[in-house]
């Protein structure tokens, strides 16, 4: 095709083309591993999300088992299992470009990192060859079954129970909203072994097979991330064998506390893509788009809402950044759980204001099908509430503040005495 004869989409149809990365900040491997995905993501067929989006797929194994042909899945993980033996400043570098796709494939993308973290930190040898293999070739699907009926913030309420008979677990219970619910091969379920027990030393995670007594029993109707077979996964008794066992028993606490890095930053970092993926089309759209004879991109209403997004995707790109650091380096758990919360609710935050300013760049048309910025928004819309809602990550972000500034030894400088009235000492009343 003459290029002057394109259409318009196609000339401008690969949003992973545009660099606004912090090209600086990029080591030639991860500029590299960014070409890579770029390419993988351009690959994508175009169909494959529309028929996401329409509920026509339950999950994309095709898309999995491809980005596992190109050694793109859980890049953390040793190369003897099939990783890269990568940090997490390198794959959210990749989480970034397939973010362009939307949560639904995103998604799909960073389970197997999700689960194969349980695997990788706690499983053994046998339990890596056996589950870890596969989830990275993407020969094998996985989903993660946390959240139950009664809620998923509250996690150490956990009801599902595991029973001890011989050398297999009995399983039963719910778990609810899980992607993957449909299709997946096997789960990372978590189960109470020690009911009455203290909490946080009471709950176990398993490897759960597919068959019978685990069944996915109802699919959910979603407003956006669908394709994924989300669904209500109801364990009925099945006999799970004690090698299936990840970690201690009693021990899943810190399996969750682990669980929760890969969780929380494979969404911080898919959303800059997205939040990237709607911007890109709303910016476009400003360019040509003409009102009362002018660009609208000259209109300061129109141009300084694409200001305030790029302002706001790359200031999350930068906390995401200083959050992976911050786990490579093996930081305080307790700075890395509020660096990793901060990134997870400012980034996603992030994308759904991106997109939002998308839509009303782009006036009554945005709402509609004819441009894809109406799925990503209701793709983003859930981005603030799985993987722990931001409620929870401001929980955990002034917990570990607190913590970390009222457990310090020293000051900085004592700035409180920088005040004229600062030896008024009767004034300061606390009680
Ligand atoms: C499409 C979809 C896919 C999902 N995928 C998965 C999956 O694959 N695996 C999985 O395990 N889970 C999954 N989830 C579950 C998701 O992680 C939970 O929905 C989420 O953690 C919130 O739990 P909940 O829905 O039970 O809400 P609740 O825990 O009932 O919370 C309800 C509201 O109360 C607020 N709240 C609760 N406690 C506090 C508190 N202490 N302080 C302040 N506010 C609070 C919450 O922020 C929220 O606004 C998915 C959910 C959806 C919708």
């Amino acid at each position: 095709m003459n290029p002057a004869q394109e259409p318009y989409y196609y000339k401008y149809n690969s949003v992973a083309n545009v660099v606004i990365m912090f090209e600086p900040m990029l080591t030639e491997d991860q500029r590299k591993l960014r070409d890579d995905v770029r390419e993988f993501v351009r690959s994508v067929p175009r169909q494959l999300i529309l028929d996401m989006d329409a509920d026509r797929v339950q999950y994309p194994r095709d898309f999995v088992r491809e980005a596992g042909r190109r050694g793109l899945l859980g890049l953390r993980f040793p190369a003897k299992y099939g990783g890269r033996g990568l940090g997490w400043k390198d794959e959210i570098v990749a989480i970034e470009e397939v973010g362009v796709l939307g949560t639904s494939l995103a998604c799909a993308y960073v389970m197997p990192s999700i689960v194969g973290e349980a695997l990788n930190a706690f499983g053994t040898d046998e339990q890596k060859e056996q589950w870890l293999k596969p989830l990275l070739s993407g020969e094998k699907v996985t989903a993660e079954a946390l959240t139950e009926p009664r809620g998923g913030s509250d996690f150490f309420g956990t009801t599902a129970e595991a029973r001890r008979e011989g050398d297999h677990y009995i399983l039963r219970g719910q778990k609810r909203f899980i992607v993957g619910a449909a299709k997946s091969d096997f789960f990372l379920v978590y189960a109470r072994t020690n009911p009455g027990g203290p909490p946080h030393q009471s709950i176990s995670a398993f490897i759960v097979e597919r068959g019978t007594g685990v069944e996915a029993e109802y699919l959910y109707g979603l407003l956006g991330t669908r394709g994924g077979g989300t669904g209500r996964l109801v364990l009925r008794d099945p006999r799970v064998p004690a090698r299936n066992l990840i970690g201690q028993e009693n021990c899943a606490s810190e399996i969750f506390y682990r669980m929760m890095i890969p969780e929380r930053m494979t969404s911080a970092a898919g959303a800059i893509g997205m939040g990237r993926a709607g911007l890109e089309v709303a910016t476009r759209y400003s360019d040509r788009r003409k009102t009362f004879g002018e660009k609208i991109r000259r209109f300061q209403g129109v141009s300084f809402k694409v200001a305030d997004s790029i302002t706001l995707l790359d200031a999350a790109r930068g906390l995401v950044h200083a959050a992976a650091c911050c786990v490579d380096a093996n930081d305080d758990p307790g700075r890395c759980r509020r660096l990793v919360s901060e990134a997870k609710k400012f980034s996603t935050d992030a994308a759904w204001q991106v997109i939002n300013h998308a839509m009303q760049i782009m006036g009554g048309i945005g709402y509609t099908s004819v441009y894809p910025v109406e799925r990503l928004l209701r793709d983003t819309r859930l981005i603030m509430i799985w993987t722990g809602t931001n409620e929870i990550m401001d929980l955990i972000i002034q917990h570990e503040y607190y913590r970390e500034l009222l457990a310090a030894r020293s000051q900085v400088r004592d700035t409180e005495a920088d005040a004229p009235e600062a030896q008024r000492t009767e004034e300061k009343v606390y009680e």
